[in-house]
């Protein structure tokens, strides 16, 4: 993939962010992309920065830090894999947000650690929506009293929601699972707990962000739409 193609796969994408949007009565600028960078080498990442890319999602711990490293200051990165407990002080304060918070043990890990540094750390919890086996997150009915008892942890900060759908060729088959998460992400927001910060409803992907657009998320993670398919080999 060349920088022509990614400053072309770029404009196609903007273009139907845009349309989404508007068929809903919401505002393009409202939508925050992120480039989903994992497998991808430095030199796109900033053909990507080139193109007004601003933030990059990464699922491994190593190649987040080996890639954060490479890229000059000023852009923000995004975990939104799975994260062992053991890995949590490698990325705390590299990370602008984690986005796969999933179980009690981990953010018992992230506030101890960000307790140590003095700083607050900004997450999204996961959510499993289609309770599918090979997928992490929790069930949409724990996400409350997840949330509440995140919200005892001080120097977390629980910044909105995020799921995976799972992969359907038409993406009409999952608008049923955003529509379900946004409305929890709207109940929660509506409860104004204490230290909970609902802003972010993260979900859509190459294949499905149009729909997840038009049932309310507003962080979308996109890949192989803006880099091409994924060589898992060379990273
Ligand atoms: C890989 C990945 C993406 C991007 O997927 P594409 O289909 O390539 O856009 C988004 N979110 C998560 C959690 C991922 O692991």
């Amino acid at each position: 993939m060349n920088i022509n193609s990614i400053a072309e796969n770029i404009i196609v994408i903007n273009k139907k962010i845009e349309t989404a949007v508007l068929k809903v009565g919401r505002r393009p600028d409202e939508i925050k992309l992120i480039a989903v960078s994992k497998t991808v080498d430095v030199d796109m990442i900033n053909n990507a920065i080139q193109e007004k890319i601003y933030d990059f999602g990464e699922n491994r711990v190593q190649e987040l830090v080996r890639k954060s490293d490479s890229i000059k200051e000023g852009y923000n990165w995004h975990f939104i894999g799975k994260l062992q407990t053991n890995k949590v002080k490698t990325i705390l304060g590299r990370v602008k947000l984690i986005h796969s918070l999933d179980r009690f043990d981990l953010a018992l890990e992230i506030q101890r650690r960000a307790y140590e540094k003095k700083i607050d750390v900004e997450v999204l919890v996961q959510v499993n929506v289609a309770e599918e086996a090979t997928k992490a997150g929790i069930k949409c009915e724990e996400a409350f009293s997840f949330v509440r008892e995140i919200s005892e942890l001080k120097n977390i900060k629980v910044m909105g929601l995020m799921t995976v759908a799972p992969y359907a060729d038409n993406p009409e088959e999952v608008r049923g699972y955003f529509r379900k998460l946004n409305k929890i992400y709207i109940d929660i927001q509506q409860e104004k707990i204490d230290n909970i910060n609902m802003q972010y409803l993260s979900m859509g992907m190459s294949n499905d962000f149009e729909v997840a657009i038009e049932e309310g998320a507003n962080m979308i993670r996109i890949g192989t739409a803006i880099f091409g398919e994924r060589n898992y080999s060379q990273k």
